[in-house]
């Protein structure tokens, strides 16, 4: 999973998938700098969720049960929704928000 930037703390599956779908910013939960997603991630994000869905139950349409076409299309946006966070890259965002990690670390000590 992506770590962060500022203090090289993995992110949290959910968390990543969470800012992918709903295009938001993601803070840090250990020491609160916050980050987005790569431009070309989101392009990915969408390459491997929703053109498997298009593709298969649309145009490659195996099946001749038109249900059963689209339960494939909707299994494989499940399972590219599962592993898009792993392709998803986070860039820091410097300035708004920024975190302070030292105080962090001496209030939970
Ligand atoms: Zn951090």
């Amino acid at each position: 999973m992506t770590p962060c930037n500022c203090c090289n703390q993995s992110f949290r599956w959910v968390q990543v998938l969470a800012t992918n779908l709903f295009f938001s910013k993601a803070s840090c939960e250990n020491c609160g700098c916050r980050h987005k997603v790569y431009f070309i991630d989101r392009f990915l994000f969408s390459l491997i969720t929703v053109v498997p869905l298009v593709v298969f139950s649309s145009l490659i349409y195996p099946f001749e049960n038109h249900s059963l076409n689209i339960l494939g299309g909707l299994g494989l946006f499940i399972i590219g929704l599962m592993g898009a966070p792993f392709v998803s890259r986070y860039k820091y965002i410097p300035g708004k928000g920024e975190g302070n990690a030292a105080f962090h670390r001496s209030d939970t000590t």
